[in-house]
C-alpha cells in the first residue's frame, strides 16, 4: 500500500487553535499593532516594523505539527529536523513529545510504518522523500507553497536543458531540497552564496577558465557530474526564498550580462531565464524594515530570530548598514541594561557586548523579527526593553 501523505492538514485546525494561541500569541503585540506599531513607556519608544514574525508558511507548518500530534496521540511523531529555525518553537514541539531526527541517537533508517514524519516548511530532498516512502512512514507535508514554486521553476529549467543557478546557501535544507529538484531527470545546478561567488561563476561564463579550480571552489555547491565548460552555457536563475532580495536581483543581472557578453544579445532568450523566487513574506519583511529605517532616526535596532535563520540574518544585514544592530536569538539575549548577547551581523559566533542601550535621555528602538519568531517572544523582548530603559533593571 502506498504511504499516506497529508498535504492539507489533518482536519483538526479548530482543535489545536487554542493551544497555538496560548503558545505563540501576544495580546501586547496585538495592542501595539492597533496603536500604529508603536510602544511608548517612560523614556522608551519602540517602533515595530509593519511586517515581522511568523510568515504564512511557518504558521501553517506549526499548525500541521500540532494537528499531527493530536491526530496520532499513540504513535511516534518525528520531524526530519528543525521544523523552522527557531529554538523556542522547536522546544515547544519537543515538549509535545515530538522527536527530531537530527537529535543524537535518532536515525532515519530506524523509522517504521508506525512513525508519523513531519516534513518541514522548507521541504526535503527527493532522496529523503523516497527513503521515507520506501520505509512506509505516514507523512505530514508542510512544505510551503512558495518553496514549491521555486521547485516548479528549477524543474522547468531542467526540462528545457538549462542549468539552474541558485542564489542560496548550499548547506541550507531548502536549497538542498531545491537542488535535488533541479538535479532530477539528469539536470544540473550551481549554488552561489553571494555576489563574490556569482562573480566567479560569471567570469567563467564570459571567458572560461580552469575547470579543476572552478570545481574545487564550488565543490559542494554543484550537481554530480557538473562540468563548467558544458553546464554554464544555458542558465536559469532562482533563489532560496529567504535571501536578500536586492542581492538576488543583482546576481540575476550579473548572470544575464555574462551570458550576453559571451554569446551575444541574439542568443539571450535561448540561453538565459530568471525568476525572482524570494517569497512574498521575506520581501514584505525586508521592505518593512527598510521603510522603518527611512521613517525616523533610531538609536538602535533589535532583530529577533534564530542565528541559523536565513531570513532573520538578512533583516539584520539591512539594518546594520544604517544603525547599530543587535541580532538576538531569544529575549534573554537582552541580559541587562548594559549587556547584550547577540550574533554580530556577518559573524559566525555569539558574543556579549556592553553599552548597547543609551543610559539617559529618550531612546528610540526599532524592532523586527524573522519569519520563524512567534509574537510572544517579541512581547517578552519589549517588556525587557521597558524594564532596562526605565528601571535600569539588571535582568
Ligand atoms: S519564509 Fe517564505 S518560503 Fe519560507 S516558509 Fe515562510 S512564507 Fe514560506
Amino acid at each position: 500500500m502506498p504511504p499516506l501523505i497529508f498535504r492539507k492538514g489533518l482536519d483538526l485546525k479548530q482543535e489545536v487553535a487554542g493551544t497555538l494561541a496560548e503558545s505563540y500569541h501576544s495580546e501586547l503585540i496585538a495592542a501595539i499593532k492597533d496603536n500604529g506599531y508603536q510602544y511608548r513607556a517612560g523614556r522608551l519608544t519602540v517602533h515595530l516594523a509593519r511586517e515581522f514574525g511568523f510568515c504564512y508558511g511557518v504558521d501553517r507548518a506549526v499548525d500541521y505539527a500540532y494537528q499531527a500530534r493530536k491526530r496520532f496521540p499513540d504513535r511516534p511523531v518525528v520531524l526530519t529536523g528543525e521544523i523552522i529555525h527557531n529554538p523556542h518553537v522547536n522546544a515547544q514541539l519537543r515538549a509535545q513529545g515530538i522527536r527530531f531526527l537530527s537529535d543524537p541517537g535518532e536515525s532515519i533508517d530506524a523509522l517504521t510504518p508506525d512513525d508519523v514524519v513531519i516534513l518541514p516548511a522548507f521541504g526535503i530532498t527527493i532522496e529523503l522523500l523516497q527513503q521515507l516512502e520506501t520505509q512506509g512512514c505516514t507523512m505530514v507535508d508542510t512544505t510551503c507553497g512558495s518553496v514549491l514554486n521555486v521547485w516548479k521553476n528549477v524543474r522547468r529549467y531542467t526540462a528545457e536543458g538549462l542549468t539552474s543557478i541558485i542564489h542560496g546557501k548550499f548547506w541550507h535544507e531548502e536549497t538542498r531540497a531545491t537542488a535535488s529538484q533541479a538535479a532530477s531527470g539528469g539536470g544540473h545546478y550551481l549554488v552561489v552564496l553571494d555576489r563574490a561567488e556569482a562573480a566567479a561563476a560569471c567570469e567563467y561564463i564570459r571567458q572560461g577558465g580552469n575547470a579543476r579550480d572552478f570545481l574545487a571552489q564550488f565543490e559542494r555547491a554543484v550537481s554530480p557530474g557538473f562540468d563548467p565548460d558544458l553546464h554554464l552555457q544555458r542558465l536559469g536563475c532562482a533563489n532560496q526564498t529567504t535571501m536578500l532580495s536586492s542581492e538576488s536581483l543583482a546576481i540575476a543581472e550579473m548572470v544575464r550580462d555574462a551570458v550576453r557578453a559571451r554569446f551575444g544579445e541574439a542568443d539571450l532568450d535561448l540561453r538565459f531565464r530568471s525568476f525572482d523566487t524570494i517569497c512574498s513574506a521575506t520581501q514584505d519583511r525586508q521592505d518593512a524594515v527598510a521603510a522603518l529605517l527611512d521613517e525616523r532616526p533610531l538609536d538602535l535596532m533589535i532583530v529577533i530570530g534564530g542565528y541559523n535563520s536565513s531570513n532573520t540574518c538578512n533583516l539584520a544585514r539591512i539594518c546594520e548598514s544604517r544603525v547599530p544592530t543587535f541580532h538576538i536569538a531569544e529575549p534573554v539575549g537582552l541580559m541587562s541594561s548594559s549587556e547584550i548577547r547577540h550574533k554580530p551581523v556577518g559573524g559566525t559566533g555569539e558574543r556579549i557586548s556592553t553599552g548597547w542601550l543609551p543610559d539617559s535621555g529618550p531612546v528610540s528602538v526599532g524592532l523586527t523579527s524573522g519569519a520563524s519568531t512567534p509574537d510572544n517572544l517579541v512581547d517578552i523582548v519589549i517588556r525587557r526593553l521597558d524594564a532596562f530603559a526605565n528601571l535600569g533593571e539588571s535582568g
